[in-house]
């Protein structure tokens, strides 16, 4: 029996088979957790919903995180279909192209930067205000999916490394906040992975030719590797564990200089 026998989570931000949640879906379907899925948009439909039935989901809904109205109808149904929920995966973040390229202060706006927040940083918070009732006193776990560009200035990274920071910040406020309820919140920090989202940020290739020669282990992330220790993170064996970025990253967040391995 896998350590998340008889839980139930519901996972937002699949895109495709390349995203991080769903990595982090497989892993947790394997150590027993039963899952609901949130798909963006009426394009990604498809795909959701066939990657879902392929882990025995039968649950898939429409959630545009920038839309309360469809946050709410998600824990609404959640809440007729399952009375309770273990925990929330949110991994979802969204900057204008145009502001993952050049300089930062160059490549922002107030439009830009709003929707950045909006998107990548709120919607965590507005999913545990929704989905509180159905955790509260359930030793629930919330996770969310950041960067080292949060703390490090990465080039083109951007608004969305001051995204990633106020994320890192709402996990240990969320976690102040819930753990009096049984409720943990953490964040992974992982690694450069090529999913749909990173192309958005110019020069990404680079970075991950990079993060792989400088990392100690000397390899690029995968979301399988990420989905192990979400799936960790979301169990009772992390029963001791809130208000944590945990780097999934092959250890590159420790490198200082990296001019021996490029030399
Ligand atoms: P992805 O493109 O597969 O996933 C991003 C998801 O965000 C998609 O499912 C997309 O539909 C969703 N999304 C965007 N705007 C939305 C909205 N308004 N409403 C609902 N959903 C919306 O890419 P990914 O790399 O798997 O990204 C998942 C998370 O991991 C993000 O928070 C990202 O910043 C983070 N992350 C990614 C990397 C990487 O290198 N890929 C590294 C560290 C952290």
């Amino acid at each position: 029996m896998g350590f998340l026998a008889g839980k139930r989570f519901l996972i937002v931000g699949v895109a495709s088979d390349r995203s991080i949640a769903w990595g982090i879906a497989r892993s947790m379907h394997r150590e027993g957790a039963e899952l609901a899925f949130t798909y963006q948009n009426d394009k990604l439909k498809g795909r959701v919903e066939k990657l879902a039935a392929q882990l025995g989901s039968e649950i898939c809904l429409p959630c545009d995180v920038g839309q309360d109205d469809q946050i709410g109808a998600v824990f609404e149904l959640l809440r007729e279909r399952w009375g309770a929920l273990d925990g929330i995966v949110h991994s979802v973040a969204y900057a204008p192209r145009e502001a993952l390229e050049g300089r930062y202060f160059e490549s922002i706006d107030r439009k830009g930067f709003h929707l950045a927040m909006d998107v990548s940083v709120y919607s965590f918070t507005a999913l545990a205000k929704a989905g509180y009732p159905l955790m509260k006193g359930r030793d629930a776990a919330l996770l969310t999916l950041t960067y080292l560009g949060a703390e490090r200035t990465i080039p083109n990274y951007n608004v969305m490394g001051i995204a990633k920071a106020a994320l890192e910040a709402s996990v240990r406020y969320l976690a102040a906040d819930l753990g009096p309820d049984g409720i943990r919140v953490n964040a992974i920090s992982a690694g450069p992975i090529r999913t749909l989202a990173a192309s958005g940020i110019a020069h990404f290739r680079e970075m991950l030719s990079r993060a792989e020669k400088a990392a100690p282990l000397r390899r690029n992330v995968t979301i399988e590797e990420v989905g192990d220790v979400a799936a960790f993170l979301c169990s009772d064996l992390a029963r001791g564990i809130t208000g944590e970025v945990i780097y999934v990253d092959e250890g590159y967040h420790i490198v200082g200089l990296t001019f021996d391995v490029e030399s």
